[in-house]
Protein backbone atom coordinates (compact mmCIF):
# COMPACT_ATOMS: atom_id res chain seq x y z
CA UNK A 1 0.00 0.00 0.00
CA UNK A 2 1.34 3.44 -1.14
CA UNK A 3 0.68 5.78 2.11
CA UNK A 4 0.81 8.95 0.04
CA UNK A 5 -2.37 7.57 -2.29
CA UNK A 6 -4.20 7.88 0.71
CA UNK A 7 -6.64 10.60 1.99
CA UNK A 8 -3.87 12.86 1.77
CA UNK A 9 -3.24 15.71 -0.88
CA UNK A 10 -0.77 14.37 -3.40
CA UNK A 11 0.25 14.79 -6.94
CA UNK A 12 -2.00 12.89 -9.21
CA UNK A 13 -0.97 9.41 -9.76
CA UNK A 14 -0.71 6.51 -12.41
CA UNK A 15 -3.47 4.92 -9.65
CA UNK A 16 -5.46 7.96 -9.78
CA UNK A 17 -5.58 7.94 -13.65
CA UNK A 18 -6.97 4.51 -13.75
CA UNK A 19 -9.87 5.63 -11.03
CA UNK A 20 -10.85 8.15 -12.87
CA UNK A 21 -10.88 5.89 -16.38
CA UNK A 22 -12.26 3.14 -14.72
CA UNK A 23 -13.89 4.51 -11.39
CA UNK A 24 -17.51 4.45 -10.98
CA UNK A 25 -19.28 7.49 -8.33
CA UNK A 26 -19.15 6.58 -4.62
CA UNK A 27 -23.04 5.89 -4.62
CA UNK A 28 -23.29 3.02 -7.35
CA UNK A 29 -21.51 0.62 -4.21
CA UNK A 30 -24.29 1.51 -1.95
CA UNK A 31 -26.35 0.10 0.30
CA UNK A 32 -24.02 -1.93 1.64
CA UNK A 33 -26.34 -4.93 3.58
CA UNK A 34 -24.24 -6.94 6.10
CA UNK A 35 -25.04 -10.15 7.18
CA UNK A 36 -25.57 -8.78 11.11
CA UNK A 37 -28.17 -6.83 9.41
CA UNK A 38 -27.05 -3.26 9.52
CA UNK A 39 -27.74 -1.16 6.36
CA UNK A 40 -24.76 1.35 5.28
CA UNK A 41 -26.51 3.78 3.09
CA UNK A 42 -24.01 6.07 1.63
CA UNK A 43 -20.95 8.04 2.36
CA UNK A 44 -19.65 11.42 0.95
CA UNK A 45 -16.92 12.36 0.42
CA UNK A 46 -15.30 16.05 1.34
CA UNK A 47 -12.71 17.81 -0.54
CA UNK A 48 -9.07 17.63 1.33
CA UNK A 49 -8.43 21.16 0.06
CA UNK A 50 -11.58 22.87 1.07
CA UNK A 51 -13.35 21.12 2.95
CA UNK A 52 -16.53 21.10 0.66
CA UNK A 53 -18.69 18.33 -0.43
CA UNK A 54 -17.39 16.59 -3.22
CA UNK A 55 -20.31 15.67 -6.02
CA UNK A 56 -20.82 12.23 -6.11
CA UNK A 57 -20.97 12.74 -9.91
CA UNK A 58 -17.26 14.15 -9.36
CA UNK A 59 -15.99 10.75 -7.60
CA UNK A 60 -14.42 7.23 -8.98
CA UNK A 61 -14.24 4.14 -6.97
CA UNK A 62 -12.96 0.78 -7.27
CA UNK A 63 -14.41 -1.50 -4.33
CA UNK A 64 -13.80 -4.92 -3.35
CA UNK A 65 -16.02 -6.96 -0.70
CA UNK A 66 -12.67 -9.52 0.76
CA UNK A 67 -15.45 -11.15 2.74
CA UNK A 68 -19.44 -10.48 3.47
CA UNK A 69 -18.84 -7.54 6.05
CA UNK A 70 -15.81 -5.96 4.50
CA UNK A 71 -16.34 -3.29 1.50
CA UNK A 72 -12.91 -1.85 0.94
CA UNK A 73 -13.05 1.29 -1.35
CA UNK A 74 -10.47 3.17 -2.48
CA UNK A 75 -10.40 6.34 -5.10
CA UNK A 76 -10.51 9.85 -6.01
CA UNK A 77 -12.66 12.69 -6.16
CA UNK A 78 -12.49 16.50 -8.04
CA UNK A 79 -13.37 19.42 -6.33
CA UNK A 80 -16.16 21.74 -7.95
CA UNK A 81 -14.99 24.29 -6.19
CA UNK A 82 -11.33 24.60 -6.10
CA UNK A 83 -10.96 21.55 -8.71
CA UNK A 84 -8.62 20.01 -6.58
CA UNK A 85 -8.09 15.98 -6.74
CA UNK A 86 -8.63 14.45 -3.59
CA UNK A 87 -7.67 10.42 -2.63
CA UNK A 88 -10.04 8.67 -1.00
CA UNK A 89 -9.21 5.40 1.10
CA UNK A 90 -12.46 3.30 3.52
CA UNK A 91 -12.97 0.26 4.62
CA UNK A 92 -16.94 -0.38 5.74
CA UNK A 93 -16.81 -3.08 8.55
CA UNK A 94 -19.70 -4.97 9.82
CA UNK A 95 -18.82 -4.62 13.96
CA UNK A 96 -21.40 -6.68 16.29
CA UNK A 97 -24.90 -5.24 15.24
CA UNK A 98 -23.29 -2.12 13.67
CA UNK A 99 -20.40 -1.31 11.23
CA UNK A 100 -17.68 0.77 11.35
CA UNK A 101 -15.90 3.11 9.04
CA UNK A 102 -12.16 2.57 8.89
CA UNK A 103 -9.47 4.60 7.33
CA UNK A 104 -6.01 4.16 7.32
CA UNK A 105 -4.26 5.58 10.56
CA UNK A 106 -2.08 8.35 10.75
CA UNK A 107 0.82 6.24 11.85
CA UNK A 108 1.41 5.50 8.21
CA UNK A 109 2.60 2.04 8.93
CA UNK A 110 -0.65 0.69 6.55
CA UNK A 111 -2.68 -0.13 10.14
CA UNK A 112 -6.32 0.87 10.23
CA UNK A 113 -8.01 3.26 12.82
CA UNK A 114 -11.87 3.15 13.14
CA UNK A 115 -13.19 6.48 12.32
CA UNK A 116 -16.70 6.07 13.35
CA UNK A 117 -18.90 3.53 14.81
CA UNK A 118 -22.91 3.88 13.24
CA UNK A 119 -26.02 2.13 13.97
CA UNK A 120 -27.61 -0.49 12.45
CA UNK A 121 -30.42 2.29 11.16
CA UNK A 122 -28.19 5.09 9.72
CA UNK A 123 -29.35 8.04 8.19
CA UNK A 124 -27.42 9.66 5.80
CA UNK A 125 -24.15 10.78 7.43
CA UNK A 126 -21.65 13.22 5.91
CA UNK A 127 -17.64 12.00 6.30
CA UNK A 128 -15.15 14.97 6.64
CA UNK A 129 -12.00 14.96 4.69
CA UNK A 130 -9.26 12.62 6.00
CA UNK A 131 -7.62 15.84 5.70
CA UNK A 132 -9.46 17.82 8.54
CA UNK A 133 -9.41 14.45 10.76
CA UNK A 134 -5.89 14.59 10.56
CA UNK A 135 -5.53 17.66 11.65
CA UNK A 136 -7.63 17.41 14.20
CA UNK A 137 -6.00 13.86 15.28
CA UNK A 138 -2.66 15.69 15.38
CA UNK A 139 -4.01 18.57 17.01
CA UNK A 140 -4.82 16.45 19.39
CA UNK A 141 -1.71 14.45 20.02
CA UNK A 142 0.32 17.55 20.42
ZN1 LIG B 1 -12.23 21.97 -2.75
Amino acid sequence: MNKNTDNKLTAISEEHRTLLKEGAPLSTFFPVKFTNGAVADNLHCSCGNCGKRIDDERTRFEGHTPNPDLLDLRGVGVCRQCSVLTPFRYRVRARAKLFQIEGPSPKGDGSWMVWRLRPARPAFWNIIGWARYLRRYLHAKA
